[in-house]
């Protein structure tokens, strides 16, 4: 069986655009973890359940219907049956996403379901804890990092050319919470393991990260 590809880094590092480059190069499926976490938190909220409540969260998530569905090459998420992508990418949800995946019940349910999809087949992977939870075993894992100021200035400039109002400051603070939740939390948290290859994008092009990757796969 060929080994799957791990790429974990913090938000905005500009790891999924690389995963999806690596994917179509090798012809093969990227898998958006951060997104099943995302719609757990969409699922919640809609359910009236905090972000926090790990009580309620670990009981919701034994019985969610989360799954990937690929429409042509694009990743769709439904959840219980509905197709919530549409709703994955407000502020709201990241900071929800990153709170939900502090709970170990809903930790352990989603790399259930991840390590199945990779089980079917060879697929690129990114999020924050696949090369040191998810795919343990592949040679190929890779953590892309980018220092906060850049990945602010990378989201901000990305929300101008869609028209959209941004904040620097926001964005930043943002980001810096983010990272301190998904590095600092007691279940599985974000890091780089001793095995895993570091790129760090800060003075790199998408196209150089890619490069790198792909050279060792
Ligand atoms: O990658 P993305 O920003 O979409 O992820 C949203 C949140 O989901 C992250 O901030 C993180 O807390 C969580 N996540 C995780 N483990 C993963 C992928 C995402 O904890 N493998």
């Amino acid at each position: 069986m060929k080994q799957s590809i791990g790429i974990d880094g913090p938000a905005g590092a500009g790891k999924s655009t690389v995963a999806k480059r690596i994917a179509q190069a090798l012809g093969i499926p990227y898998l958006d973890t951060g997104a099943m976490y995302r719609a757990t938190a969409v699922a919640a909220k809609k359910h009236g359940i905090g972000f926090t409540d790990e009580e309620r969260l670990s009981e919701f998530v034994r019985t969610l219907d989360v799954r990937v569905q690929y429409l042509g090459s694009e990743q769709h998420m439904l959840v219980d049956g509905e197709d919530v992508t549409g709703q994955l990418r407000t502020e709201e949800i990241s900071q929800g996403a990153s709170l939900v995946s502090r709970v170990p019940a809903v930790r352990d349910r989603m790399v259930e379901l991840q390590r199945e999809v990779a089980h079917a087949q060879r697929v690129v992977m990114d999020g924050r804890d696949i090369c040191t939870n998810v795919l343990p075993d592949t040679p190929y894992k890779f953590f892309v990092a980018a220092s906060a100021e850049e990945r602010a200035n990378r989201r901000y400039k990305q929300l101008l050319e869609a028209g959209q109002e941004a904040d620097y400051d926001t964005i930043l603070k943002d980001i810096v919470r983010r990272d301190k939740q998904d590095s600092e939390r007691a279940y599985k948290p974000l890091y780089c393991g001793a095995d895993t290859k570091r790129i760090d994008t800060t003075h790199m092009t998408i196209e150089e990260a890619t490069q790198a990757i792909l050279s060792e796969v």
